[in-house]
């Protein structure tokens, strides 16, 4: 609250106005940016531990905005969440990631798999499901090559609805993934009614790996409660080798991370698989 001059008091101040104005500048601009193809994915590379080979790969989208310029997917899906437009940005995110993904297992002739972002808000609409069933039946991707990431947000909301769906999808070989695991709220009593196939163990986990003392034994946990249930288990932001090294030693099914590969646009998705390297 600010002295207003005339001896009252008013609830605002700059900075409040200045992230106000700017939401609101974002989502002006997220409206037109469909039509205008200003969105992008990038495909960051998924590696299978025991091979050392890449596996798949997670779609990361870009917005370069002609008057905002790069905008991080951290700022605007939010915005895009409560403005609604994540429904049509995501569709456009599965449907550019299957045709893709489907062309490059043509041309490399290996089925790699890829991992895409799902909103809450996206599982939440009737027809989700039969979008997805779109985007693989127009793509001609194989159910089993697509893996969705959801949070544990989706614990906030219609819990049995969007259990039901992702039952569902997963029944159909679709592979279900909980993304940045461990960060949430959610129990462990929860985790076992989920229908999910793979657990993403959070970027911090692999961080303190070098720092904490604990750490090793708490990521080698997660690693065992995932086997333990019949899911993989997936390393985020792993940037080091020690860290690579300590993975690989614990079980751990695949990695991604810079150490790999930082998100690339498509056009240098095919020069990461030929050589293909072994990590
Ligand atoms: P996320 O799903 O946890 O994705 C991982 C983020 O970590 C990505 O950031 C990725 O570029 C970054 N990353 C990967 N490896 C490393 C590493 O070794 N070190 C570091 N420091 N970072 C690494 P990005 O692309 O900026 O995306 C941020 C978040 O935005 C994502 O986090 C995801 O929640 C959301 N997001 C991105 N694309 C989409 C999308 O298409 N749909 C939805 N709903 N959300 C998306
Ligand atoms: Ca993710
Ligand atoms: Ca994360
Ligand atoms: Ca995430």
């Amino acid at each position: 609250a600010k002295e207003d001059g005339k001896g009252t008091y008013v609830v605002y101040d700059k900075s409040m106005h200045t992230a106000f104005n700017e939401r609101m500048n974002i989502e002006k601009h997220l409206r037109s940016a469909m039509n205008n193809n200003e969105f992008e994915l990038y495909y960051q590379p998924q590696v299978d531990i025991q091979s050392g080979l890449i596996s798949g790969f997670e779609a990361l989208i870009r917005w370069n905005s002609p008057t905002l310029g790069f905008v991080s997917p951290l700022s605007f899906i939010k915005i895009a969440e409560d403005s609604r437009l994540i429904i049509y940005i995501g569709e456009w995110v599965l449907r550019e990631s299957c045709i893709f993904m489907k062309g490059i297992q043509d041309r490399m002739g290996i089925p790699y798999k890829i991992s895409v972002n799902i909103s809450i808000i996206q599982l939440l609409q009737d027809d989700f499901v039969e979008m997805v069933q779109e985007s693989l039946a127009e793509s001609g991707l194989k159910p089993s090559c697509l893996e969705l990431e959801i949070t544990e947000s989706i614990f906030m909301e219609s819990f049995e609805s969007i259990v039901n769906k992702l039952q569902f999808l997963k029944s159909q070989g679709i592979r279900i993934a909980l993304d940045d695991f461990g960060t949430g709220y959610s129990s462990l009593s929860y985790l076992q009614q989920l229908p999910i196939s793979t657990l993403k163990m959070d970027k911090t986990f692999i961080d303190s790996l070098s720092e904490k003392a604990y750490s090793q034994s708490f990521v080698q946990t997660i690693i065992q409660l995932g086997h333990n249930m019949g899911l993989e288990v997936v390393a985020e932001g792993v940037e080091e080798i020690s860290q690579l090294d300590f993975l690989r030693k614990s079980g751990c099914d695949k990695v991604q991370g810079y150490l790999v590969s930082r998100p690339v646009p498509k056009q240098e998705v095919v020069e990461l698989l030929e050589p293909q390297k072994r990590y």
